[in-house]
Parts: C-alpha cells; sequence; structure tokens
C-alpha cells in the first residue's frame, strides 16, 4: 500500500462544483466522479470528512440582493447545504458502498446526526466517510469557515480545497496567459494579496491552528491520491512541507 502523508484530511468541495454543466442544482455524474475520489482515499486508508458549499442552490448574499433578510437568506444557504449532503450520501453509499454519516450544525434529526465532535472521532476511526452539513449553523458564515472549523475539531491535518483551476496564480489563469502559479504561499501572502480563494475568516483560523490548505483541481482524475500520498499537486498554504 502507498505511504501516506495525510492520514486524515477534510475536503472542501463548493456547492458550484456540483452543478456540473448546467450551472446549477445538483449534476448527478459529477457527484459520482468526486464520489470515486473520495472511495480512492477509503482504499488507501485515508480518514474523511467532507464540508459541501451550497451556493449551486442558494448563496445568502444573492437572496439578501433580492429582498430577503440576511440572516433568513443565510438559513437557507444552510439547508442547502444539506441537500447537497444527502446527493453526495447517497453516491457515496448506493454507488460506492461506502459507510457514510451527515453530521449537521443544524438540528434536522429526522434526516441527519446532529454534529457531536466525539461521535465525529469515532466515526473516523471507524473509517466511516462523514460528511458534514449546515455550515457552522450560524449565519454570516460560509462553509469555507466551517471547513476550517471542523478541520481543526477533527484534527485533520489539512484542508484539501477544490476548485475548477490547479492552484493560486498570480492572476486569473483564464484572463492572462502569462499567470503564474504559487507551489507555496504563506497564510498572510494569501490575506494580503486578497487572493480570494477562501474567506479571510477561514484562513485566519486555519494561520492561528496552523493547519495546512492545499488548492487543487478537483476536476483531475487521480489529485486527491496523489495529494495524499505526498505528490506535488496544486498550490499550498502554510506551514506544509
Ligand atoms: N452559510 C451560513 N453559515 C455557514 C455556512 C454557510 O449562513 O456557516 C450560508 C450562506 O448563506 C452561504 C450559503 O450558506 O452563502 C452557502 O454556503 P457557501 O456560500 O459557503 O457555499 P459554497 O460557496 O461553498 O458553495
Amino acid at each position: 500500500m502507498a505511504e501516506l502523508k495525510y492520514r486524515r484530511v477534510l475536503l472542501k468541495l463548493s456547492g458550484e462544483a456540483l452543478s456540473g454543466p448546467k450551472g446549477h442544482g445538483i449534476c448527478s455524474d459529477t457527484v459520482d466522479g468526486f464520489c470515486r475520489e473520495i472511495k480512492d482515499l477509503c482504499k488507501l486508508g485515508v480518514e474523511t470528512a467532507i464540508v459541501i458549499g451550497g451556493g449551486n442552490i442558494h448563496r445568502g448574499v444573492v437572496g439578501t440582493a433580492e429582498g430577503i433578510g440576511r440572516t433568513t437568506s443565510d438559513h437557507m444557504g444552510m439547508l442547502a447545504t444539506v441537500m447537497n449532503a444527502l446527493a453526495f450520501q447517497n453516491s457515496l453509499e448506493r454507488g460506492h458502498g461506502l459507510q457514510t454519516r451527515v453530521m449537521t450544525a443544524i438540528s434536522i434529526s429526522e434526516i441527519a446526526e446532529p454534529y457531536i465532535r466525539r461521535r465525529a472521532m469515532r466515526h473516523l476511526e471507524k473509517k466511516r466517510v462523514i460528511i458534514f452539513a449546515g455550515g457552522t449553523g450560524n449565519p454570516y458564515f460560509t462553509t469555507d469557515t466551517a471547513a476550517a472549523l471542523r478541520a481543526n475539531e477533527i484534527d485533520a491535518t489539512v484542508i484539501l480545497k477544490a476548485t475548477k483551476v490547479d492552484g493560486v496564480y498570480d492572476k486569473d489563469p483564464k484572463a492572462s496567459e502569462d499567470a503564474v502559479k504559487y507551489d507555496k504561499l504563506s497564510y498572510i501572502d494569501l490575506l494580503n494579496k486578497k487572493i480570494r480563494v477562501m474567506d479571510a475568516t477561514a484562513v485566519t483560523l486555519c494561520m492561528e491552528n496552523n493547519i495546512g490548505i492545499i488548492v487543487f483541481n478537483a476536476f483531475c482524475k487521480g489529485n486527491v491520491r496523489r495529494i495524499v500520498t505526498g505528490q506535488p499537486v496544486g498550490t499550498i498554504i502554510g506551514r506544509l512541507s
């Protein structure tokens, strides 16, 4: 079996990533593609937790611009993450035979377990994939911050931040041919350069607790396996060697 660099990881997927070519809602083929990668991680023995966003269904600020109160709109956004988490759970279990638990920060006890840290740790030890839903459970936050928070709580060594591009660039690689990719960045650089790969609250939480972030292209097959087995992929943020 391949030598593992990271034994417990937190994978952050934006809601948008699940929408596939449609650009909104949930694309089952796209979800299936991600689930294949997660199955690969499980086969390697990596303990895996996932935080999924909700932007493919509802984003708080978008609702606010349309006249919904911010708190209500954020509650809607958090519920959207639960729908995405259930789609993921369905695919991981029915499509790939993995054991999973959805744990939510907002109580919906008929549908998902409440988030209880000690229970989460037990699930990971038993090699169940955890899908954290409901963000942090609080309005005015994002699922990036939820990812940073949960990564800290479950003692994950790294956050794998899934994106559509293969790392962090000095300028938009789609708009500029001469854009240069960073292999490594410090948290402070990320904050000072105002690179919007994760929001500042999430980055600060990672910085204060020394949680590394790897920004990578989630649509490139095999990338998560490469990362956990120590191959250089994407951009490393923080003090990971
Ligand atoms: N949200 C929230 N608190 C949280 C996490 C998320 O209020 O702790 C709401 C917020 O409205 C956000 C929406 O849920 O816009 C969807 O989350 P996010 O925008 O982070 O999803 P992503 O961009 O990753 O798809």
